[in-house]
């Protein structure tokens, strides 16, 4: 009876901890682990740095979020998983979501050059507006 109590209690906090993470995900543009776990440490500071990473892998894994490894960056991760692409600001490391374009129709592809698809990932590197704007 007191090891069924031990089990639920467990669940229920990992269902929360699990929670946490993935609603300060949606709240973030794009972060990294560690600056996932930075802010989740201001209002929550008993989640563990390893349970973030732990969770955030999972999360990936299971396909609930998305793991970006854009170049030149740490691994990120993303909330939105409906098809879009990033542009990644190759100066400051800014990510910004993409929807529309003449590529859309990529996105819904299920196959392309033979292949299956099971995910899409494309990736523009460039400057970004505020990076531009100190050139000028
Ligand atoms: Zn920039
Ligand atoms: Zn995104």
């Amino acid at each position: 009876m007191l090891l069924r109590y031990n089990i639920n209690m467990e669940n229920k906090r990992n269902t929360e901890q699990k929670r946490v993470i993935l609603s300060a995900l949606m709240q973030a543009d794009h972060p990294t682990a560690s600056e996932l776990y930075e802010n989740i440490r201001l209002t929550n500071p008993h989640l563990s740095r390893a349970t973030v990473f732990r969770v955030l892998g999972q999360f990936a894994d299971d396909g609930v979020i998305r793991r970006l490894n854009l170049l030149g960056s740490d691994t990120r991760f993303d909330a939105r998983t409906a098809p879009h692409a990033h542009c990644h600001c190759v100066r400051c490391g800014r990510v910004s979501d993409v929807f529309e374009g003449d590529f859309v129709p990529l996105f819904s592809s299920d196959e392309v050059a033979g292949y299956k698809i099971l995910s899409t990932e494309i990736e523009f590197n460039g400057i970004c507006p505020d990076c531009l704007k100190q050139d000028n």
